[in-house]
């Protein structure tokens, strides 16, 4: 049984996101979607949050699960049975840093590949953080964005 975990932050979920779990659920007999909870960061949307919305927006797929996690991925992984890790790539400044992560978490755990997904190409200049700076000053992200947070993600800068 080939089990991925799809980690990330997703502070908000976008459909760039929601692209990447989808195509790794028709790759996989099974998806855990882990949202990353980082102390150190202020997030638009709180873990629970985060978690609530992914489970709404990725509902239609019966092969995923949506889970929080914190401390190493690798060590979540290997409790989950998991052994891929999808990561989504979007262009060349991701690479760098894929690459180191996806080395040192060869390292701390041989047994658990990486795999990347290329990002479609409608959403590949598409970034949690991007959709917040657009959002902040009123811009339209009306396709960008699972429908059923666009109008909190607004509210939240109000
Ligand atoms: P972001 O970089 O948008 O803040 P995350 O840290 O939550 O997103 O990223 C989780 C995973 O999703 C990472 O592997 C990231 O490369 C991938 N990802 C995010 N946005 C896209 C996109 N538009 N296309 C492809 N992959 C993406």
């Amino acid at each position: 049984m080939k089990i991925a975990v799809c980690p990330g932050s997703f502070d908000p979920a976008t459909n760039g996101h929601i692209d990447i779990i989808e195509r790794s659920a028709k790759l996989f007999d099974e998806v855990i979607v882990a949202v990353l909870n980082n102390p150190q960061k202020q997030p638009l949307f709180s873990v629970e949050e985060r978690v609530e919305i992914l489970k709404k927006a990725c509902n239609s797929m019966k092969n995923v699960e949506i889970d929080s996690f914190s401390g190493l991925l690798t060590e979540y992984a290997k409790g989950k049975k998991a052994n891929v890790i999808v990561k989504g790539l979007r262009a060349v400044s991701d690479f760098e840093y894929e690459l180191q992560m996806a080395l040192m978490n060869k390292k701390l755990n041989p047994e658990i590949e990486t795999v990347f997904i290329m990002t479609s190409s409608k959403y590949s200049y598409l970034s949690s953080n991007i959709v917040k700076e657009v959002a902040k000053f009123g811009g339209c992200i009306r396709g960008l964005v699972p429908e059923i947070i666009e109008d909190e993600i607004y509210k939240r800068f109000r």
